[in-house]
């Protein structure tokens, strides 16, 4: 009652906007960092600019990327081109790592002061799951992946965590390549055909669809549905709740449920 596939035996979380509600965060926080950067660069050339707008360049070009490629593909998106620089540049440094430094900077106090939830539903699937003995991976661009986990108290629910450090570390291209997927499926033992992709960027279900997974699972929290199917989810869910009590033909499920009232490892 899990609302899969047969052929589905291996689960592979995105975490921002699935798992946890960060997404909003990441967006916020996007945003003051560009708009700094462009208001800066404008009065220095005396000219005027646009506001980076989160409804539209933030799914366009940021979203499920790493870092450095959501800056550099934004930026391109307004002419602008900047020096990699290094990674351990200083958060005001006009450089592509300068600004990611100055963006993760915000993050993290976001994180330390407004805390992070999990959305319940997700919690409740990832039970579901663990009860089925269905083996489970978060797969994240995010460098903070592993700090996110433990804030939002749903490591525990999660075999392999595949994420911007590892990715890092083992060289894997990011999302929308399917490089971090396909590692994910592997660290869990099994085939991508037999593997489902559960993603809420476009960048993620597009390296579901160009991985060869057995099913890739749209998360439709904002209203971009079309977008979704469009770069490769077979399905959309507004919420990963809506797939428990559903067999394969859509039918409710009759049965109760143990898994009320889930706050993750912790409950
Ligand atoms: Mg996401």
């Amino acid at each position: 009652m899990l609302g899969l596939p047969e052929r589905i035996k291996a689960c592979l979380f995105d975490l921002d906007g699935v798992l946890t509600a960060t997404a909003a965060v990441h967006a916020v926080v996007w945003k003051e960092t560009f708009d700094r950067f462009l208001r800066q660069r404008a009065e220095r050339a005396g000219d005027s600019f646009a506001l980076f707008d989160i409804a539209d360049d933030y799914p366009t070009y940021v979203d499920g990327k790493a870092r450095a490629d959501g800056i550099r593909s934004f930026l391109a998106s307004r002419h602008i081109e900047l020096p990699a620089g290094d990674p351990r540049d200083p958060p005001s440094s006009q450089t592509v790592h300068g600004l990611g430094n100055r963006k993760n900077e915000l993050l993290l106090s976001r994180i330390r002061h407004g805390g992070v939830a999990a959305y319940p539903g997700s919690v409740r699937y990832l039970r579901a799951l663990d009860r089925a003995g269905v083996p489970r991976a978060v797969v994240s661009s995010s460098a903070n992946c592993a700090d996110i986990l433990a804030a939002a108290g749903i490591d525990c629910l999660l075999d392999v965590r595949i994420d911007g450090v590892v990715a890092q570390r083992e060289h894997l291209a990011g999302k929308p390549a399917p490089d971090t997927y396909l590692a994910g499926a592997r660290e869990l033992g099994t085939e991508p055909s037999r593997s489902a992709v559960f993603e809420d960027a476009l960048a993620g279900v597009e390296a579901g669809r160009t991985g060869g997974f057995g099913l890739v699972v749209g998360v439709d929290r904002v209203g971009h549905a079309d977008a979704l199917r469009a770069h490769g989810a077979d399905v959309i869910v507004s919420d990963l709740a809506d797939l428990l009590g559903k067999d394969d033909s859509g039918c409710e499920e009759s049965g109760d449920r143990d898994d009320s009232g889930d706050s993750g490892c912790r409950s």
